[in-house]
């Protein structure tokens, strides 16, 4: 099949027009031929990757899903471009009704999402995710949400219905002039750690299930040595936090801090990644001596949902 060419990133006559321009975001529509995707890699555990959207708005600088753009213009132009899948809703309750042919008493696993935020800007005015989590519902997955977006509160009172569900916050970092350099485009640390305490307190145990948190800090960007014992204390709102180092394995082709743009901003940050191997094991331990009654865990064991 001939390739899609993005208006604006193609060369020749675009196959695929702008739908619309959200801020500062070329959105493009397609239909996808599948939403549930066979989950590898570090989240192997997981029957599925779910993605709402192609394209992620946030444009962090070490990006690994920045590899998956649809060209290297687009690729170039990370964060200003997001691809909805209109369909999502429609093929997702096909997929998940195929899944409980062949496994009527196993509820699938799922990671939403791997290679996009799926409470991106956007999300605000097209509620995909929302349309998703309705569909899963009905079928009663395991389910593991990973934002960094506050976004996510709106839907609290669908959320709080799933018996097993994680939510993972990205927090790379608790100083917000290296969360600026990083991730620009993002929202900020407090709104975040207000997005989980709001879950949080919002949810009657009695009317519905307070979901399990974890704070993913992957991967472990530098704080301020004033901010961090601050930033520690808040961390303890989570039950688990995981920590990854920048470079999580040189075996891999794609980890975080793939894209050259990161690679620039680190070296701002040279008193902290000089040492980096030494600024993780501290910022390790002081996570383990300051919040005892929280799961510390690192890289790939932290993904999994239990
Ligand atoms: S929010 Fe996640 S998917 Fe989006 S750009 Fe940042 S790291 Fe990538």
């Amino acid at each position: 099949m001939a390739k899609a060419r993005y208006e604006g990133y193609s060369e020749g006559t675009p196959t695929k027009l702008v739908k619309e321009t959200f801020g500062d975001t070329k959105v493009y529509a397609q239909n996808a031929k599948s939403i549930l995707n066979p989950a590898t890699g570090f989240i192997a555990a997981y029957d599925f990757t779910l993605n709402p959207y192609r394209g992620c708005q946030y444009g962090c600088s070490y990006c690994y899903a920045a590899a998956f753009s649809p060209n290297s213009q687009m690729r170039q132009d990370w964060g200003k471009w997001v691809i909805i899948k209109e369909n999502a809703a429609q093929i997702l309750e096909k997929e998940l009704e195929t899944w409980y042919k062949k496994n009527p008493h196993k509820f699938p696993k799922i990671y939403m999402s791997s290679v996009t935020d799926p409470y991106q800007p956007i999300e605000s005015k097209h509620q995909l995710t929302r349309s998703l989590l309705e569909v899963m519902l009905e079928y009663r997955p395991t389910l593991v949400i990973q934002t960094r977006s506050p976004i996510i509160t709106r839907d609290i009172d669908i959320l709080q219905r799933f018996q097993r569900l994680r939510i993972n916050m990205s927090i790379p970092t608790g100083s917000e002039s290296v969360r600026r350099d990083f991730e620009a485009r993002s929202p900020s640390i407090k709104a975040r750690l207000n997005a989980i305490t709001k879950i949080k307190q919002t949810i009657d145990p009695l009317k519905g299930f307070i979901p399990k948190v974890s704070i993913t800090i992957t991967p472990l960007l530098p704080t301020l040595p004033e901010d961090e014992a601050a930033f520690i204390e808040k961390l303890a709102i989570a039950d688990r936090i995981v920590i990854q180092e920048f470079h999580a394995s040189h075996n891999r082709s794609l980890v975080a801090g793939t894209r050259e743009e990161a690679q620039g901003i680190k070296q701002k940050y040279a008193w902290w990644y000089d040492l980096e191997q030494v600024n993780y094991m501290k910022f390790k331990e002081n996570l383990i001596s300051r919040l005892p009654s929280v799961e510390i865990k690192e890289g790939k064991d932290g993904f999994g949902y239990e």
